[in-house]
């Protein structure tokens, strides 16, 4: 069902979008694009507004807060849904459980943007703000460069900075697949595709080959040799040689406001992925930011951060001691399924032997789950497990018992960030309906009753403020929805190279026969998430003699703005309910909920050409049969949870609309810190 936002909060998100893009002054007057709205109005009819323009630090009549918190704990859980996590509460004996009844539960928290992913929904909890202002608005989108050229870039891609050393020795290949090219500068990324299919940060140019085919390079270096072995002209790049890191970032977290408003401020921020850890960290490189490392089985950061000594030091040590060579012997080689408990709670998933034709078999399918598959080896078969949970929690009780490093112990207060990446992982392979699912989460409920034990018992009560949410949901997987109710609408969209046909190049094909263009045209450059780019450096094409008239007549972004909604939305009518082309996004119609969804997704460098819709349950996923994703901005994808706890919070649950943009200005307020870029509002005023 898609969500149709109450009034309140469509009003309050659409009176603000043209700030980014016309690049007016982000902090919001208190007038409404019609005229001036007399105050007292606004007082009686719109308290939530009054708040949201006036930020949650400044409004005058907000109560004090009781004592402020020495250490902010901010938990994401990646891929989780407030259904999903609601619907297994008899199933919690830890923290969960205790989160659920101690903690003021807000029951009705929604995103407010399209492109529901790991990048954008961490960078919304941490700047208060949706990508249209934080900028994320995918976990890649498509980069212009000077040239006129197009790439795709990963969210977490920034400029290396000067004399980075540890740049990878040059190798090459090229390999022919399904008609199509791919060259590798990079072993570790040939090794990588060989296993998985998947081409981390790659370029891909249709029809750059000899023979027009598709080339997909999996780095710069890649295309550099290529076109010295090829006889084509040398190429400069706009970003030679990228790190992971923040710069994406286009305003402030809350880590980043609180280290300059009170120095000597920490924050220190671990997950699994390198995006959840920096993106709610935020762009202060003394940050202490660290996540896991696939290669060597230790947490790891970038040239981008040069955390503390002390920081460094527990990390060390946690590595030393308890991660790499280590981890065989401490987790085996199996996953085994926690004993279910007799009688048995209820719900209950979806019984594994229903599910196993459906899931994607990172680590094997049906239990005992092995860690011996994984063609990446061990290493990767743990992330792809509930064990990288455990690593993330054992990781933070270190930080938090770490005597030297004082954590929430000294004059100014610190934030630990925690993303817990496995309720993700998991699910994508093997859905949130399945039994790996509940399995993750009943460990997670464990992690999580430590970590609470382990901050009663360093610091003093109300000493610490936690607030937990998760960066998006997660659909469950449509093929295994139908096999179980056949009347189950719902479906996939393939956007891969290595199966056939792509959504992309059906796209393309169906284009160049709707406008006559030559069969091998390609008009459109790609899909990432749910925003489409053309291939603007081709355009305008010229049309063939046929039905559409004389040859010769020029193909536009324009034509494609005309034709692309009727097409799309006939082609792909199960998949796609509505092509919204940004051009035209002063037209859009403010009565339709996909639109707001839209505008908080949009940024004018990085949003592409148009907005692909999707219909219910439908996926755009790179596998053409099995597993799961999230990215739409249906219930399941939009509904997380948001729950306070500590801090002499009370235990309360909150029916009233909110969004996880609440978070950061909520935490915010509760440590003195303005958020003059943040759009959400301190949930412990109202
Ligand atoms: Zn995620």
């Amino acid at each position: 069902m898609p969500v149709r936002g109450d009034e309140t909060v469509t009003a309050r998100f659409v009176i603000s979008l043209s700030r980014r893009d016309g690049n007016l002054p982000r902090r919001r007057p208190l007038v409404h694009e019609k005229g001036v709205v007399p105050v007292t109005k606004i007082l009686a009819v719109a308290a939530p507004l009054l708040a949201l323009a006036a930020g949650p630090a400044v409004r005058p009549s907000a109560p004090a807060a009781p004592s402020r918190p020495r250490l902010v704990v901010v938990v994401s859980i990646d891929g989780l849904s407030f259904a999903r996590l609601e619907s297994y509460r008899s199933w919690y004996t830890g923290g969960l459980k205790r989160l659920l009844e101690e903690g003021r539960v807000e029951t009705a928290c929604r995103y407010r943007h399209l492109n529901t992913e790991t990048g954008p929904g961490h960078s919304s909890l941490s700047t208060g703000a949706p990508p249209r202002v934080n900028g994320i608005v995918a976990n890649r989108w498509f980069q212009r460069l000077k040239d006129g050229s197009l790439r795709v870039i990963n969210s977490v891609d920034q400029p290396a900075p000067e004399g980075v050393p540890g740049t990878p020795p040059m190798f090459y290949r090229e390999v022919e697949k399904d008609d199509r090219l791919y060259v590798f500068a990079l072993e570790s990324e040939l090794k990588r595709w060989q296993s998985s299919g998947e081409i981390g940060r790659g370029t891909t140019r249709p029809g750059y080959g000899p023979q027009d085919e598709t080339v997909v390079f999996d780095s710069d270096d890649a295309i550099t040799l290529y076109n010295f072995s090829h006889g084509r002209a040398k190429e400069t790049f706009d970003q030679a040689q990228t790190i992971v890191g923040p710069g994406n970032l286009r305003v402030p977290t809350l880590g980043d406001l609180l280290a300059d408003a009170r120095p000597g401020s920490r924050v220190v921020s671990l997950s699994a992925k390198d995006r959840s850890a920096l993106f709610l960290a935020g762009r202060n490189p003394q940050h202490a930011v660290f996540w896991f490392d696939q290669e060597t089985g230790r947490f790891t950061t970038s040239a981008a951060y040069n955390p503390p000594a002390g920081a460094r030091a527990v990390v060390n040590e946690w590595n030393r001691t308890s991660a790499g060579p280590l981890l065989p012997s401490r987790f085996g080689l199996a996953w085994k399924r926690m004993p279910v408990p007799d009688p048995q709670p209820s719900p209950t998933p979806v019984p594994a032997p229903l599910m196993t034709d459906f899931q994607i078999p990172s680590n094997g399918v049906g239990w005992d789950h092995t860690f011996t598959l994984h063609p990446r080896g061990y290493f990767t078969s743990l992330y792809y497990s509930p064990v990288v949970d455990d690593l993330v929690n054992e990781l933070a009780l270190a930080f938090v018992r770490d005597e030297a490093y004082a954590l929430g112990r000294r004059e100014q207060p610190d934030i630990l960030a925690l993303s817990y990446s496995s309720q993700d992982l998991v699910s994508h392979s093997y859905g949130p309906e399945s039994e790996e699912n509940l399995d993750v989460l009943r460990r997670l409920d464990l992690h999580l009753g430590r970590l609470l034990s382990a901050l009663e018992a360093s610091f003093p009560k109300g000493g610490v403020l936690l607030a937990l949410s998760a960066d998006h949901g997660m659909q469950t997987i449509p093929e295994a929805e139908r096999s179980r109710n056949p009347a189950f609408k719902g479906g996939r969209l393939t956007n891969n190279l290595r199966a056939l046909p792509s959504f992309d190049e059906t796209l393309n094909r169906l284009v160049s026969e709707e406008l006559c263009l030559p069969p091998d045209s390609k008009p459109i450059f790609g899909a990432e998430g749910w925003s489409l780019m053309y291939n603007r450096p081709a355009l305008p094409l010229r049309t063939v003699a046929g039905p559409c008239g004389p040859a010769d007549s020029l193909v536009t972004a324009e034509t494609l703005d005309a034709v692309l909604p009727r097409l799309i939305t006939h082609a792909f009518r199960e998949e796609i309910a509505e092509v919204l082309p940004v051009s035209q996004r002063e037209r859009w119609p403010h009565d339709d909920p996909a639109v707001e969804f839209s505008l908080n997704d949009f940024d004018p460098e990085r949003s592409g050409d148009a907005f692909l819709i999707p219909q219910p349950n439908a996926l755009m996923h790179f596998d053409p049969a099995r597993g799961t994703h999230h990215g739409t901005h249906h219930e399941y994808d939009i509904h997380v949870p948001l729950i306070f706890w500590g801090g002499g919070v009370k235990a309360a649950r909150i029916d009233a609309s909110c969004t996880p943009y609440d978070l950061a200005p909520t935490l915010a307020a509760a440590l003195g810190v303005t958020m003059p870029d943040a759009v959400g509002v301190n949930r412990l005023t109202r």
